[in-house]
């Protein structure tokens, strides 16, 4: 591991994307065939290659997105604690700052060191189920701590905030497709974190001027196994990761939470979206304020819906395994179709979620799952490991 100036620049993952890891102020761009990119800046803020800070960025979303700044030649920095990351999804090359975005001064130290003009903030809780159990985690950890990392930024002149936020903001909406306008009503400590930065945003773009854009995900899904990322967490809760895990016999079954909803199938229905189409959205919103844009949130899912049965199906095909399937309760909390319209993302950004049928989805997750696993038979202690990579 080489450090540079007190940052510690990760050179583990074998990728075809190899970012330089020099020097901020000597950082040039190139493409992976080592040609010159045209210098960024096009949205006339500037024209230097102001850098951009990636929060959580060896999380899960957060590592494609690293990836795709890369892929673009975007200089980056990620600050991450690795309560829920993990060094092996931190992208090669890509200076890495091990701390807490609650440390103010070490937050106002990077941006100002890294000379940050932008912040797409990904760190942050994220289970549900655990929000409810433990609150003071998501009120301290989402709510008190983005709180300080918007302290360092205006405190440092940061411009532009991307937010990672959630459709658990709408809680259990009156109709779908759910647009911006639907009324904003969560139903667990998780939700209600995410929409409390979102309100302080506003805020703060209001009486200070920063801008910001607040992306709403429905359900990320998907991976890009060729640069060795996919969905690693610890304890896994998402269906497809789950219904995988069963495919490579790792789990008995599936457990179908309810299959007595007002649906065709009567399984939940949910909106798919790429992990990689997330990140386009991100790099898109950043762009768009850069431009000039106005601050808000957007809808960041396909339109299209998709049961638990259906996964599973598409699942069983993509694999070619038998995948056993068990009736469990209801979980709570739990609303029968969530589908977004992302039509207001599309129109500002012209972002198409071109990744996103459930199948390309599947596949690509199935990918990196296979990957892994051969991973782990290989180095039985891989896993077991996950503590110490920490
Ligand atoms: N689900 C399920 N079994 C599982 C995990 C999830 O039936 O082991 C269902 C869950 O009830 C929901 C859908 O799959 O209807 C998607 O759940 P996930 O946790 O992936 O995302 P969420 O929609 O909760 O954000």
């Amino acid at each position: 591991m080489a450090t540079c100036h007190g940052v510690e620049v990760v050179a583990t993952l074998v990728a075809p994307f190899r970012a330089r890891a020099l020097p901020w102020d000597t950082f040039a761009p190139t493409t992976p065939g080592g040609l010159a990119l045209p210098a960024l800046g096009t949205h006339g803020a500037s024209r230097r290659a102001m850098a951009i800070l990636v929060t959580g960025g060896a999380g899960y979303i957060g590592s494609h997105m690293v990836l795709c700044l890369v892929r673009a030649g975007r200089p980056v920095v990620v600050v991450d604690n690795l309560s829920a990351g993990y060094r092996e999804l931190l992208v090669e090359g890509v200076p890495f700052v091990h701390a807490d975005i609650a440390d103010g001064a070490t937050m106002r130290d990077v941006i100002r060191e890294r000379d940050i003009d932008a912040i797409i903030h990904f760190a942050a809780h994220t289970q549900v189920a655990e929000s409810v159990r433990d609150p003071r985690l998501y009120w301290s950890g989402n709510v008190a701590a983005t709180l300080n990392l918007l302290d360092a930024a205006l405190a440092s002149g940061v411009k532009y905030f991307v937010f990672s936020s959630t459709a658990a903001v709408y809680g259990e909406p009156e109709r779908c497709p759910i647009d911006e306008e639907a009324p904003t009503h969560p139903i667990n400590p998780y939700g209600e974190s995410k929409l409390t930065i979102e309100q302080a945003l506003a805020d703060y773009a209001r009486a200070y001027g920063m801008r910001y854009a607040a992306l709403r995900y429905f359900n990320a899904a998907g991976a890009d196994a060729d640069a060795g990322l996919g969905e690693l967490h610890h304890p896994e809760s998402h269906l497809i990761p789950i219904v995988l895990q069963a495919a490579l016999g790792r789990m008995s079954e599936v457990v179908i939470f309810g299959r007595q909803y007002p649906t065709p199938d009567g399984t939940c229905i949910r909106d798919y979206v790429h992990v990689l189409d997330l990140a386009d959205a991100h790099m898109a919103a950043l762009d768009d304020l850069r431009c000039g844009g106005d601050s808000g949130a957007f809808n960041l899912g396909t339109g299209t819906g998709h049961s638990v049965a259906e996964v599973i199906a598409t699942c069983r095909e993509v694999t070619g395994r038998p995948i056993a399937v068990v009736e469990g309760e209801r979980r709570p909390g739990d609303p029968p179709v969530l589908v977004a319209s992302p039509e207001r993302a599309r129109r500002r950004y012209g972002w198409e979620p071109r990744r996103s049928s459930l199948e390309r989805i599947v596949r690509d997750a199935w990918a990196w799952h296979l990957r892994e696993a051969a991973k782990s038979s290989h180095e039985p202690e891989t896993r077991k490991a996950h503590a110490q990579h920490r």
